[in-house]
């Protein structure tokens, strides 16, 4: 029989329907592969990349990860901050900034075969440069996400994540604040830890953990084989991490992706950080009082096996055929090997 869950972070509502899964074979996606010829990202062709915004060399000054703007960018930097009125409606310049960071020069590395430390370089650059765009107080939120394959929304084969900065609190992150601080203000203790620590005790959807971090498959997952990964400790920003919690979330990145890798085959996926928002001015007095403490950050992987039809596009409620308890079990097999 199906279950209807409720995840108590995202507030989401998702049918658990087993029954719908007959075919394992529909989770092996066909491998595609752009011609490397005509990759932009590729160690020589940088002058087809804009500017360079940062980078990370190793000693003989070639680079391990190198950030630029994304060329064909959503959002500008260089607009205004004013809104403006078109009769019923308002607008405003899309002011923001959106990135690309080229995780390595290697068109064809897939994240179950980065090492340590491309995944320590990769962490490290994600953190600096969420710092540096903090810095810019017109920008409320930076969003680092990765889309991997067709079916996630990639345009390039090569491996990357994006930033998008956006001088708004996107309506997500704002009802997960929202959703954290009630539950703080009751219970005195951050929602996302709580629930983390409920999987530890129940140990049915843990799939890999270290000193810091934890991997579950949760309770109310969305998606086929989705993995959450949150620290065992109160971070509300990966920019907060230190030098061996970095070392943990990179053996936890590296042993997730090698289970997943394993038991899906090549598959499309996104990678999404939800992190703490800078503090800033807000209309509501009290809005980011305690959010350090109430805030956990958190990575949320989503392989792209089913698409998203039009129930969950009109009610907002997914319908997942793979009961997390099941992919906890399959994926923890493959790390235990
Ligand atoms: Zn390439």
């Amino acid at each position: 029989m199906s279950t209807i869950r409720v995840c108590p972070y995202s507030g989401k509502s998702v049918i658990i329907a087993p029954e719908r899964l007959h075919r394992p074979f529909e989770f092996h996606n066909p491998i595609y592969e752009d011609e490397i010829d005509l990759c932009p990202f590729e160690k020589g062709g940088e002058s087809f990349t804009p500017k360079e915004i940062f980078s990370i060399r190793d000693k003989d000054g070639e680079w391990i990860t190198r950030v630029v703007a994304n060329k064909y960018h959503a959002l500008s930097i260089e607009a205004s901050e004013e809104s403006y009125k078109e009769g019923f409606f308002t607008y405003a310049q899309g002011l923001g900034a959106h990135e690309v960071i080229i995780e390595t020069p290697s068109h064809f590395l897939k994240a179950n075969h980065y090492t340590l430390e491309l995944y320590r370089a990769y962490l490290k650059t994600v953190i600096l440069r969420i710092k540096d765009l903090e810095n810019d107080t017109r920008l409320k939120y930076i969003q680092v996400f990765k889309n991997c394959g067709y079916k996630a929304g990639a345009t390039l084969y090569h491996p990357h994540s994006q930033i998008i900065a956006t001088p708004f609190i996107p309506p997500k992150v704002d009802a997960q604040i929202r959703r954290c601080k009630r539950y703080y203000l009751s219970n005195g203790r951050s929602l996302l830890l709580d629930m983390i620590n409920e999987e530890l005790r129940e140990q049915k959807r843990v799939i890999y953990e270290n000193d810091t971090f934890v991997a579950v498959a949760p309770y109310a997952s969305s998606f086929s084989f989705e993995v959450l990964i949150a620290p065992k400790v109160q971070i509300h920003s990966v920019k907060n991490i230190n030098a061996a919690q970095k070392i943990d979330l990179a053996r936890t990145l590296k042993a997730v992706f090698g289970a997943l890798y394993s038991l899906l085959g090549d598959f499309d996926y996104n990678l999404l950080f939800h992190n703490s928002p800078p503090v800033r001015d807000h209309k509501e007095i009290d809005y980011f009082h305690h959010i350090e403490k109430f805030f956990t950050f958190n990575i949320q992987i989503i392989p792209r096996l089913n698409t998203i039809a039009g129930y969950e596009l009109s009610s907002g409620v997914d319908i997942n055929p793979v009961a997390p308890e099941f992919a906890a079990q399959k994926l923890l097999k493959e790390i235990s090997r």
